[in-house]
């Protein structure tokens, strides 16, 4: 709470600065610090107990947020005091958010995010070290290091490869890409640029959006991707990939690239990557594997067997702050020969070498100065142990095959596909039999409406795919804690929700 000194202390006044000390307008004493902080931390606890008993989302709209923000309000002149501002951010965050640490946010592929986690991000915001050059960073470019380890680990990935942490999935695929078009051109690319060479690359229709922006961003062109289409399981066609590379060979382009997925943002699906390999193989191409969601199921005991490839790949991604339930942001770009980073970005001659030498982040990435989000990542992973993870990967992948199983039985939903912790489904009534089109461009409005209603009750958070034309429904859980009694208590409402709007929305041509 603010005292009577709290104005003066936030204005710069030569009065309260001597020689050696200077009190400075963001200046917090230990006591005003410890206050501030135990305050906020109270504040956060509370709010993780009451998590399960809130709604998902508030739902409301941008007015509404901007309102309750006062999002017109100039900035003051005059400072304020600490602990009131922290306050107000808090009741806002708490009053105004979607919570993705909700038991029942199934959406898109964001985690629950552990609470050491938050706390692993204080300290790293405490320190502050730039972990971007190992001098200005010692334990911390350690620790990113060590950690990078422990994950090629999990994924059966030789521990000596190179790697960075970046933002998320997105950065760590284009970190990998780049890595890869540096590798593949036997010219000097990196001086000259692309110098009107066909390089072409290769990847499913299921492939997530960041690989058209890494074609663009990379002066490729989204023209370079050759879209290998899918098998009914939405995998990659391996047949059709060696026909493609063959027909651009003989046609005087280059093939450098292939991308495999582990794990589809849609649907989960796993592409057959041993296929992938040897034809990457076969062809001297670079294999990168897309594993921002999938590939962490490596570490599983019954992982899916296509998986035991990843350790072929000449790069792959994957997100800490999806399956490893780590606080936005942290993606993680592993590549097999450390040298290939480095070839990418570094701009200074290779003084360093991995494992004898100090590490500079700086040489293998993009960023110059960077933060310690690997913290938060190596903190989680030592509170829950390979035993741990493997335990809520389990659990999570076992939550979404039992809703497949409801889904199944259940005379008005139409059970879709099921793979790792995705299961996707849709409202069916058992009335509309007939298959026709008007029925299937029914039931996606009817499935459509369906969703944006189960979002804004606040009961449950799902988001959607579309599978074969069909609008579907999309639970995907990575969340440590949803329960079976959270997934049970979907099915009544889909089917209440689905039964209250066909009532309301069928069209004539088709009632019963
Ligand atoms: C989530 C995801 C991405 C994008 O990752 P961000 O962390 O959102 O940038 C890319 N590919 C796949 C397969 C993903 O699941």
């Amino acid at each position: 709470m603010p005292d009577d000194n709290s104005e003066a202390k936030h204005v710069s006044n030569a009065k309260h600065n001597s020689e050696s000390k200077r009190v400075s307008p963001l200046t917090m004493d230990s006591q005003q610090f410890r206050e501030a902080g135990h305050q906020l931390i109270d504040q956060i606890a509370a709010f993780l107990d009451t998590l399960p008993h809130q709604r998902v989302t508030p739902a409301e709209s941008p007015t509404v947020v901007r309102q309750a923000l006062q999002a017109d309000r100039p900035l003051s002149d005059r400072g304020q005091e600490p602990a009131l501002l922290l306050n107000r951010a808090a009741s806002l965050l708490f009053e105004h958010s979607l919570f993705n640490g909700h038991p029942r946010f199934w959406g898109y592929i964001t985690s629950s995010a552990a609470p050491i986690g938050a706390l692993g991000d204080l300290l790293a915001a405490a320190v502050n070290p730039n972990v971007g050059a190992w001098l200005l960073s010692p334990v911390a470019s350690e620790i990113e290091a060590q950690t990078i380890r422990w994950i090629a680990d999990l994924l059966h990935y030789p521990t000596d490869c190179g790697g960075i942490f970046v933002s998320g999935g997105n950065m760590a695929n284009h970190v990998c890409f780049l890595a890869a078009r540096q590798a593949k051109a036997n010219w000097d690319l990196r001086t000259a640029g692309l110098n009107g060479v066909p390089l072409r690359l290769y990847c499913s229709k299921e492939t997530h959006t960041w690989i058209q922006k890494s074609a663009d961003l990379s002066g490729l062109g989204t023209d370079a991707i050759r879209w290998i289409s899918t098998n009914d399981q939405l995998q990659m066609d391996a047949t059709e990939l060696r026909e493609q590379i063959r027909r651009d060979l003989a046609a005087g382009e280059r093939p450098f690239l292939v991308i495999g997925t582990a794990g589809s943002v849609s649907t989960g699906a796993i592409d057959p990557l041993p296929e992938l390999a040897a034809i990457c193989r076969e062809f001297d191409l670079w294999f990168h594997v897309d594993g921002a969601y999938g590939a962490l199921a490596a570490l599983l005991p019954d992982a899916p067997s296509a998986l035991s490839a990843l350790k072929l790949a000449d790069s792959i991604a994957v997100d800490p702050h999806k399956w490893l339930y780590a606080p936005l942001e942290a993606g993680c770009a592993l590549v097999r020969n450390p040298d290939k980073l480095r070839d990418a970005f570094a701009y200074h001659p290779p003084y360093y070498h991995f494992g004898t030498e100090a590490i500079n982040y700086f040489d293998l990435g993009p960023q110059n100065s960077r933060g310690f989000r690997a913290l938060k990542v190596w903190l989680a992973l030592q509170q829950a142990g390979r035993e741990g993870y493997i335990q809520m990967l389990s659990d999570d992948i076992s939550l979404a095959q039992t809703l497949f199983q409801l889904v199944k039985q259940h005379p008005a939903l139409e059970a879709l596909t099921h793979s790792l912790s995705i299961t996707t489904f849709r409202y069916a009534p058992p009335g509309l039999t007939l298959r026709d089109e008007r029925t299937q461009t029914y039931l996606n409005d009817l499935n459509r409406e369906l969703l944006t209603r189960l979002q804004n009750s606040g009961e449950v958070y799902l988001s959607n795919a579309v599978i074969n034309g069909k609008f579907a429904l999309r639970v995907c859980i990575v969340n440590f804690r949803t329960t079976l009694a959270d997934i049970q208590a979907l099915l009544p409402l889909v089917t209440k929700m689905g039964h209250d709007l066909d009532t309301e929305l069928r069209p004539q041509h088709l009632a019963p």
